[in-house]
């Protein structure tokens, strides 16, 4: 069977990657991220050339950074339904985040349209991802996992190549960034779609997710 269709856009210098995920079935999309909003135009034009934006259903959030947020007071203007694990929408109802204000910025100040936590299940495009809480690089890290196509949007938890989250930062902890890649190195990852840089399919992906499980490992122990 074939995987979901996504489609990315954003991701420009330091914003992050987005991802359109298709509902052929309803001509809806969803979209993992929001981007630094700093981009929408742009981000929009990408958009636009795929589909009609007003079809762009909900906006699904991978963590709490301004580089992943701040673009969603223009979707919601735009319509979409703001989904949320329950770390980031505690920062977003705040509009406080401590990693973000340390790169000189705010976080934007909302109250998300639905709360998820692990276990729960998100709708994106045709089917229901799994919503896994990934703390570490920040405490409301959360992926998105597809069993039935191997799909995986990682977020800032892991990367292509073998990379793992940033670990420095004043809410990041690298025992629980430890724990969260080695849960999804459990996992048999065949699409990875991580919140910056490229994404990787079939064997690259597996073993990508490996790299990150030894990479990590190396500064736990170390
Ligand atoms: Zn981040």
């Amino acid at each position: 069977m074939d995987g979901p269709r996504i489609t990315t856009v954003g991701g420009r210098g330091w914003d992050c990657n987005q991802y359109l995920v298709k509902d052929a079935k309803s001509n809806a999309f969803d979209l993992v991220d929001a981007g630094h909003g700093l981009d929408f135009e742009r981000v929009l034009g990408q958009v636009a050339a795929v589909m009609d934006p007003k079809r762009v259903r909900s906006i699904v959030l991978t963590h709490e950074h301004l580089d992943h947020v701040n673009g969603l007071p223009h979707w919601r203007q735009v319509g979409a339904r703001i989904v949320a694990p329950r770390g980031v929408a505690a920062k977003l109802r705040e509009g406080r985040d401590p990693t973000s204000e340390m790169f000189g910025g705010r976080i934007v100040k909302l109250d998300p349209d639905d709360i998820v936590g692990d276990g729960d299940h998100v709708r994106l495009g045709d089917r229901d991802f799994e919503v896994l809480e990934t703390p570490g690089h920040s405490p409301g890290s959360s992926c998105y996992w597809d069993a039935q196509s191997g799909t995986l949007f990682s977020g800032d938890t892991l990367f292509a190549e073998g990379g793992i989250g940033r670990f420095d930062f004043p809410d990041s902890s690298l025992p629980r960034l430890y724990e969260s890649v080695l849960r999804l190195g459990k996992l048999p990852v065949r699409v990875l779609h991580s919140g910056h840089g490229s994404s990787l399919g079939a064997e690259d992906a597996a073993r990508s997710v490996a790299a990150s499980v030894r990479h990590v490992g190396q500064y736990h122990s170390g």
